[in-house]
């Protein structure tokens, strides 16, 4: 069986989460153009098992990782693409149900909500984050770029079907972008299409307003302005909170299996420009995990990335 874990890495969000990886880098409905893990390479709708898992194997291996580490905050069905296109989420997640106590909570780009058996997949995880970055159809193509069998209306029937019958938590994500989705127009879309969610304010818990940081003059991406991040605030007062990569995030890189990673990922970009992908298979450890110690080193300023040609690579700074 693939070592589809990865972690446990650390989030301001989600605290100490171990990541199970389900769809091989980089299979996704979506092609977003800020997505850390870089370019779409199969995009795709097609519900299958992407990654042979043997459910005995993977129920001992969960149980020694569990066993064998201090702090599990949750467990994180993600996946190097979108998570909910594995067929097997839902036994997974059903064993791991079986197997721990510890929360389990699926981050979706919510495309598959359409679908009643992907609504069902994900039924008995304790929360579900959903990426919402659009409220309209162009800016839906922009951000997104969705498969073409996905349009805006039909992402939107998803969600609202998903909260008629979801009873975990609801964690909303909005990637917010200069120019893209910030304008006052936009924000007045967002409320609007959240009032028309059923029980959008009662099943909510939080959204988090990501920023991209630190992006490449190349990407042609800004962060949102302070001023309209602002206004965003007021989505769902009291419950909306800003993302961001404090200094103090680096106090979570605690563990010598993390900064030893740190090193080993140094010394490879030193050497040579490398990408997430590079990192992963030089360490053999999930995408997921040199992603994480990449913003990390990003924002301790000792690494940047830019594009060249249609790869995203990884530079140490000087
Ligand atoms: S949905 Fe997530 S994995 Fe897929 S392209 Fe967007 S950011 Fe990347």
């Amino acid at each position: 069986m693939e070592n589809i874990f990865y972690g446990p890495v650390f989030s301001r969000r989600f605290g100490y989460s171990l990541g199970i990886d389900l769809t091989p880098y980089k299979i996704c409905s979506f092609d977003c153009i800020y997505c850390q893990l870089g370019k779409t390479s199969t995009k795709t709708t097609d519900v299958k098992r992407y990654v042979d898992i043997d459910f005995e194997n993977f129920k001992s291996e969960l149980k020694r990782i569990i066993d064998g580490t201090s702090r599990i905050d949750y467990i994180t069905f993600a996946g190097s693409g979108e998570p909910t296109l594995s067929s097997d989420l839902n036994d997974l997640i059903r064993i791991t149900k079986q197997l721990t106590s510890i929360p389990v909570i699926v981050l979706t780009n919510g495309s598959g909500f359409s679908s009643d058996s992907i609504i069902d997949a994900v039924s008995i995880s304790d929360a579900v984050k959903i990426s919402i970055d659009a409220s309209d159809e162009a800016a839906f193509k922009k951000i997104n770029k969705p498969h073409r069998s996905i349009t805006f209306a039909s992402f939107v029937e998803g969600i609202k079907k998903f909260f008629s019958k979801y009873e975990g938590k609801i964690l909303i994500e909005i990637m917010l972008l200069k120019g893209l989705n910030d304008s006052d127009e936009s924000f007045e879309n967002f409320k609007t299409l959240f009032d028309e969610i059923p029980f959008f304010y009662d099943k909510v818990k939080k959204i988090h307003l990501n920023n991209p940081f630190r992006l490449p003059e190349s990407y042609g991406l800004l962060k949102s302005s302070d001023k309209q991040t602002e206004k965003f605030m007021s989505l769902l007062p009291g419950k909306t909170e800003i993302i961001k990569i404090s200094k103090g995030h680096g106090n979570a890189i605690k563990h010598i299996h993390e900064e030893d990673l740190l090193a080993k990922i140094l010394d490879i970009i030193n050497r040579r420009p490398s990408s997430a992908k590079d990192i992963s298979q030089s360490l053999n450890i999930n995408i997921n995990e040199s992603i994480k110690m990449l913003t990390y080193l990003i924002n301790e300023d000792k690494v940047y990335y830019d594009i060249k040609g249609k790869e995203k690579l990884f530079f140490l700074k000087r």
